[in-house]
């Protein structure tokens, strides 16, 4: 589901759900999985959940913000062993409720539905994906506040797309990085060339145009923190609790490398100086978009609007598949058989949606704000640390350039 794009699995032994959607009937106390991306994760947001990761678990710029999901909604092991049909029919009648309609919350529904589970997709606005959806200028231009690039590690999206039939993306395309002294970087398509092992692709392809040799080599002993961070708990509890700027000190980068080539990076991938973002965040991210595999830093682009492009058809495929999608409903709370502990439905205000399960795909402070309005989330304390998390406030700015603007190089 949609926690395969997620960074770091953050692991919480308290309940969201009772119902273990495995066995017919059976309650237990289920396992919820806290979703946490990148964004989220800076130097002293953690507070006091307690965190898991898998090696697998890398980061990703689609990822949510944060996903409270159900164990056992969609086991992986299952998928890989269980035939299809049989799966279906498992999960019939079983209902689950996934709140927020952005990406995080339209891949778990995708998944959902297919494995046959009776899915509610909850969103608070008008529209699947809300402003990242998008829309169109008086002179038909696209513009949307999020998501508009996809870097080729966005596998799952790639498959997505294939499976709706669906052509949303520009080819393949070169990137560059202007400061104002000029152009700075240059990155050629990385798949178009001769394979390197990883990750002398990145180093060796990549053209930095103004920053000097020197200051470049400076960066080569951060390869051992690349190298060392391997996303295990201990990793994580050691470089977060640094920050991103401390790492790059430590590791002797000089200033200029750090403010011509990786403080523009962070901003661009992190949303966030190298100050207040944790030095694990930004391991992650470096190597989820430029060192696992020659060709991540290739990006396509969305050749108009991602809610026309890709959210329409694909909510409308997902309603052929049985989905149910609601706009304008905005989840105030959960409600919980205090007996059993497990939840049996989800409130809007004074409506109310019954479900055996529920996956929050929404971003921190909204998240934040159901918490701190819900009678039943605010007794728990792995969803009161919630408040500990923090999220970036981005302003986004485009602009159309109706000439082609000189540049120093
Ligand atoms: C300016 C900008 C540019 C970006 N560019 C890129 C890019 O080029 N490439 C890239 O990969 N990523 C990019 N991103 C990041 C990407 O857009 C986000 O990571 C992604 O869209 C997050 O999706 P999500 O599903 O996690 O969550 P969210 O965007 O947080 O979606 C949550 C959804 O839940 C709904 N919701 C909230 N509260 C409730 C409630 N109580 N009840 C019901 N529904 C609720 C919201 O309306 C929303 O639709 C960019 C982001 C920004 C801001």
């Amino acid at each position: 589901m949609a926690g395969e794009c997620l960074q770091t699995r953050w692991t919480s032994s308290l309940l969201s759900s009772g119902t273990d959607l495995r066995g017919p009937r059976s309650l237990r106390l289920a396992t919820t999985k806290l979703l946490v991306d990148s964004r989220s994760c800076c130097r002293r947001q953690i507070g006091r959940l307690k965190y898991s990761s898998g090696r697998n678990a890398r980061p990703c710029k689609l990822a949510s913000k944060l996903v409270v999901a159900v164990a056992g909604a969609a086991e992986e092991e299952e998928d890989t062993v269980m035939d299809e049909e049989k799966k279906q029919q498992k999960n019939k009648n079983k209902k689950v409720v996934v709140v927020g309609a952005e990406w995080a919350g339209l891949g778990a529904a995708h998944h959902l539905t297919k494995q046959g589970y009776e899915v509610t997709l909850l969103e608070a606005g008008a529209q699947p994906g809300g402003l990242v959806a998008g829309w169109k200028t008086a002179s038909g231009r696209s513009v949307e506040v999020g998501i508009h690039g996809f870097w080729y590690p966005y596998q799952n999206i790639f498959s997505l797309v294939d499976e709706l039939g669906l052509e949303p993306f520009t080819t393949w395309t070169r990137s560059a990085q202007y400061s104002p002294n000029g152009l700075e970087v240059e990155s050629p398509i990385f798949q178009a060339l001769p394979q390197l092992p990883s990750p002398l692709g990145t180093f060796v392809y990549t053209q930095f145009k103004l920053l000097p040799l020197v200051d470049r080599l400076t960066a080569l002993p951060l390869m051992y923190a690349v190298i060392d961070f391997d996303n295990s708990d201990t990793a994580w509890q050691d470089y977060d609790a640094r920050t991103a700027r401390e790492l790059f000190r430590e590791f002797g980068c000089s200033d200029r490398v750090y403010q011509d080539a990786f403080n523009p990076m962070l901003l661009v991938g992190l949303f966030a100086p190298g100050e207040l973002c944790s030095a694990a965040a930004c391991l992650g991210m470096l190597y989820y978009f430029i060192l696992a595999h020659q060709p991540d830093f290739d990006v396509v682009w969305c050749r108009g609007t991602v809610g026309e492009m890709i959210f329409k058809p694909w909510v409308a495929s997902m309603r052929g598949g049985g989905c149910q999608f609601l706009s304008g409903k905005r989840v105030t709370d959960l409600v919980l058989n205090e007996a059993t502990g497990a939840v049996t439905g989800v409130r809007c205000g004074e409506e109310e949606f019954q479900t055996d399960a529920g996956a929050f795909s929404v971003g921190i402070t909204a998240m934040q704000r159901i918490v701190a309005n819900s009678k039943v989330l605010k007794t728990r304390e792995e969803f009161v640390n919630m408040a500990n998390l923090g999220a970036v406030d981005i302003l986004a700015v485009r602009l159309w350039l109706d000439q082609k603007v000189p540049s120093l190089h």
